[in-house]
């Protein structure tokens, strides 16, 4: 999926980074994976790239954002942004009957949605998502370049071959892996029902192949008490948090709550008051009884929080210090590659539309489709018991 920088899209000004990830070493595959974090795992960097685009001075980005409302309603398109793309992708996407949200609602609200093209800011496995769920619709995306640490380091062939060891258990994959990745699963989760998805598997008797997310993985095991057999990959962001510095903040403000995302170090979910998706951090906000917060997840989600909760101080949760090595710095470099410009490009020639091989559609819209079935379930108040096989009788 990577290219080079050399053969992509770019507006004069724009930079781009070289970003490190981590992959289980492909040499030694019998190593490279652990059940509940217990082995020692090897790794390989790896580097992929991103690009930065320049920001428009203010009256160039007013308009550009009258000429995207102007698009997305001449073209019947809808916005679905994330949480962590640029505060402008987000405000035009609520502004124009588009949707902010985590990966779970945005799959669900662009399959839902009557417009007939989806623009989907944020990164390629979103967009993959929204096209699985809605092949007959045009998805686009401002920038099809934007990647992922956990789908970039869980290679579908690799992949495979670890599903191919391991027969005997139910693969469950996270949202942000490949459109052939997620062909591959039995259950796809996002990490809104994750912990819901694998206590139900676990009641059921599923022992469970997770991947790609170790810090998520160990944190659903701890939670759950499953049987988690995990691929060693990582989020380039929350990965970073540091929790030496995460404790010398908290003296800093007693009074804060820590609010943090399961993609984070074991050691720094332990010092969180709230832990879970973006949505739950969100929730937590609104809902704890405190003004102060310090937050570990990408930065993009402090427009939001703050949008939600004026009056209330939120801080960044550190991934600088003596510890750190701040890859990220606590914002994702691709998320950071949507930007306004590449947005109206994309509206006014149809360009960067997602393509998710035909063949593949079939076969990785099961696991998203189940999970969909069994939030809808929960959050109807259904008994979710026979939307998940007891082990042996699927
Ligand atoms: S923030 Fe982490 S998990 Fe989210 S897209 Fe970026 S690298 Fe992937």
């Amino acid at each position: 999926m990577t290219s080079s920088p050399d053969s992509v899209h770019g507006t004069p000004g724009d930079a781009f980074v070289d970003v490190e990830y981590e992959q289980p070493d492909q040499a030694a595959p019998a190593a490279a994976h652990r059940a509940l974090a217990a082995v020692p795992v090897v790794c390989s960097t790896r580097h992929a790239w991103a690009r930065v685009p320049a920001e428009p001075a203010p009256a160039e980005r007013e308009r550009l954002k009258a000429r995207a409302r102007e698009l997305l309603k001449a073209k019947n398109a809808v916005m679905v942004s994330h949480y962590y793309v640029h505060p402008d992708l987000q405000d035009l996407a609520l502004e124009t009957g588009g949707i902010v949200s985590d990966s779970l609602e945005m799959a669900r609200f662009g399959r839902d949605h009557a417009a007939q093209t989806l623009v989907v800011s944020g990164v390629r496995f979103m967009g993959e998502s929204a096209k699985i769920l809605s092949p007959d619709k045009r998805v686009l995306m401002p920038d099809l370049d934007a990647n992922c640490s956990l789908d970039l380091g869980c290679p579908v062939d690799e992949f495979s071959a670890f599903c191919d060891q391991h027969p005997d258990r139910t693969v469950v994959v996270y949202a942000n892996t490949s459109a052939a990745v997620k062909a591959r699963a039995d259950w796809l989760v996002t990490s809104s029902c994750a912990l819901d998805i694998v206590r139900a598997l676990k009641d059921q008797g599923h022992k469970i192949l997770w991947a790609p997310d170790r810090h998520l993985g160990g944190y659903i095991a701890r939670e759950t008490g499953a049987d988690l057999l995990m691929w060693n990959g990582a989020c380039i962001v929350h990965d970073e948090f540091k929790a030496f510095e995460l404790e010398a903040l908290k003296k800093e403000h007693p009074r804060a709550k820590v609010l943090v995302h399961p993609e984070s170090p074991a050691d720094v979910v332990a010092l969180a008051d709230a832990v879970g998706s973006t949505s739950a951090i969100l929730n937590a906000a609104r809902t704890l009884d405190a003004t102060e917060f310090i937050v570990a997840t990408d930065n993009g989600m402090m427009h939001t929080l703050r949008q939600q909760n004026p009056g209330k101080v939120f801080i960044e949760a550190p991934t600088a210090g003596n510890s750190a090595t701040c890859k990220s710095c606590a914002h994702c470099p691709w998320m950071a590659m949507n930007s306004l410009v590449d947005l109206v490009r994309v509206l006014e020639t149809g360009a960067n539309e997602v393509l998710v091989d035909p063949a593949l559609i079939p076969r990785a819209r099961q696991p998203i489709d189940r999970m969909l079935a069994f939030t809808a379930a929960l959050k109807a108040g259904q008994p979710v018991g026979s939307l998940v096989p007891h082990i042996g009788a699927a």
